[in-house]
């Protein structure tokens, strides 16, 4: 009986990006049919690229009673409508049609109903981002089965249970798996469930969200329900980079990182992956790809529980736009207990999220850094709770600096390895870069530092060429005919590739694979496990 196996599940996650027009969505079928000739698969999607942000903007313009909400409304109609003509025809069209129509009709009463109201709850905030994926999913669904496999759209808030802290709302895992489990149960064999992302369900069968990009996590919970073999987050770049690619024009993809490598890089402004997405994969030890929908046979980034050997001590450098730094100080301060305790009690019950500290060893001075949304709320915290400190001049007053940055320089090849900060430094100073706060967790996985907002890009470039200065010597290869000579040509470069470069510094990738029938290129290196697909 043994050969009843369940074959292994994938989870494949297409953000927005992947899901831009109807050509897009073909080459995610053509991703998902490979997929699907091994594993069973289910998919999750993002809204259409864009959308989220229209229904955000929206929401905001019938609020303020900006009659553009109409026009939002009419271009989103369009929109869809467009890619519906360019997947389906007859009654498969018509179908997708009267669903978008209908969507479109409910949509409209809700922003109509804020616009008379002048106001939006968070609840019917959800209500209204919540058709991004509506309207995605049963698209994604009919260019699937165009392509000849057996898909069907899922609406999440059948299965996702949450509380209604609406806008970010939380997982009820065990009620949510068992769902999920269940609804699987019932698939036939080959069936392909394209399951809306971000949104969930209160036991009401409220409409909640999981927090914007919340459709990682939806694929993350997907996979630690279904005990899923890996999670692939599709997207439009080639894995998670060294630094933002948009900022940092060296930046490359980095082949594997750990799990805390990836929450360290998100949490500090890497948003490629949605931050508590990690979780549920962890728990399960379920490795998460990032991969590339524009360049799928790029390898990715491939996200485990063990960082595996690095070249560099530094794995990638992220940075949080905006933030502001709040420092207390006063001689009142200085070997008095208790004040750190009062200080961070205070922001937290005023509902302040820090997101660095740095104390002195002096003790003279602490200092924060925050979310500008958060400045006032800390600032009248503070001030009351130290009111009679600051009369009696033991404390001075609060300092405020505006428009900083925080850049995180994360690794765990960074533990036990000195110099490393003198390098950090010195690479900065080189570049005239004034750093206003330091924090280093004890893990020693991340280094984080408060710079002037102006300085950020050259900061970030800066580092990234201190720590990735391209030493090693790049050699790009094409091969021209696939034959006997060639294939064994490949297999003796794929053990060679990652010797070469941590042992000689060579840098090698193919870059293009071509034989009578077919070329094959890679920008960034064909992966060389799959050239053959
Ligand atoms: P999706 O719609 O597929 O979920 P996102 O826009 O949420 O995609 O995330 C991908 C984007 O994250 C990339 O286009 C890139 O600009 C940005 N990004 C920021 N930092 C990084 C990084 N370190 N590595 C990769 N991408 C990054
Ligand atoms: N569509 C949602 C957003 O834009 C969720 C996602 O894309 O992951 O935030
Ligand atoms: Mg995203």
């Amino acid at each position: 009986m043994n050969d009843l196996k369940p074959i292994p599940r994938k989870i494949l996650k297409f953000g927005g990006t992947s899901l831009a027009n109807a050509d897009r969505m073909r080459q995610v079928a053509e991703i998902v049919r490979a997929a699907a000739s091994d594993h069973a698969v289910t998919v999750v999607v993002s809204a259409m690229g864009g959308v989220t942000n229209h229904l955000v903007e929206a929401t905001r313009a019938a609020a303020d009673r900006d009659d553009s909400w109409r026009e939002a409304l009419i271009g989103l109609r369009a929109r869809h409508l467009e890619v519906a003509e360019g997947l389906a025809e007859g009654p498969e069209y018509e179908a997708l049609e009267s669903g978008i129509v209908q969507s479109l009709g409910d949509l409209e009463d809700l922003l109509h109903g804020i616009f008379l109201l002048r106001e939006c709850s968070p609840r019917t905030r959800d209500s209204v981002l919540s058709f991004g994926e509506r309207l995605s999913a049963p698209l994604v669904a009919a260019c699937l089965r165009g392509a000849g496999l057996d898909a069907r759209a899922v609406d999440a808030r059948g299965l996702l249970v949450t509380d209604d802290a609406f806008g970010r709302a939380t997982l009820q895992s065990d009620a949510s798996h068992r769902a999920i489990r269940e609804y699987h149960a019932r698939t036939e064999p080959g069936e392909v469930p394209v399951v809306t992302g971000f949104i969930a369900a209160t036991l009401r069968g409220e409409t909640t969200t999981l927090g914007r990009g919340g459709s990682d996590f939806t694929a993350s919970i997907f996979g630690e329900a279904l005990d899923a073999q890996v999670i692939e987050l599709w997207t439009d770049v080639s894995g998670v980079m060294s630094a933002d690619p948009r900022l940092v024009e060296d930046a490359f993809p980095l082949p594997r990182i750990s799990y805390d490598e990836l929450m360290e890089l998100s949490h500090f402004g890497a948003r490629v992956v949605h931050p508590p997405s990690v979780h549920p994969a962890r728990r399960r030890g379920i490795p998460l790809a990032i991969r590339n929908t524009l360049d799928p046979t790029a390898p990715g980034t491939l996200i485990q529980s063990d960082s595996v050997d690095n070249p560099y001590p530094v794995r990638g450098i992220s940075s949080i736009h905006r933030v502001d730094l709040l420092r207390l100080e006063g001689d009142g301060m200085v070997g008095v207990p208790g004040i750190a305790m009062r200080l961070f009690g205070c922001l937290a019950r005023a509902g302040v999220s820090i997101i660095l500290i740095s104390q002195a060893s002096s003790e003279h001075s602490i200092c924060w850094a925050i979310s500008p949304d958060d400045t006032a709320a800390a600032q009248k915290a503070v001030e009351g709770e130290f009111e009679l400190e600051l009369g009696l001049g033991r404390v001075d007053p609060l300092i405020i600096d505006r428009g900083q940055s925080v850049i995180a320089v994360v690794g765990e090849g960074m533990r036990e390895r000195p110099g490393l900060a003198s390098r950090l430094f010195g690479g900065l100073a080189r570049a005239g870069i004034n750093v206003r706060a330091v924090a280093q967790g004890s893990s020693e996985l991340n280094i984080s530092l408060v710079i002037a907002g102006d300085d950020e890009v050259r900061a970030l470039r800066a580092i990234h060429s201190t720590f990735f200065a391209p030493t090693a010597r790049r050699v790009r290869l094409v091969l021209l005919g696939t034959g006997k000579v060639g294939s064994e040509l490949l297999e003796q470069t794929r053990s060679l590739i990652p010797k070469l470069l941590s042992e000689r510094d060579i840098d090698l990738r193919w870059v293009a694979i071509a034989n009578s029938r077919r070329l094959l290129t890679g920008a960034q290196g064909i992966n060389l496990d799959q050239w053959q697909d």
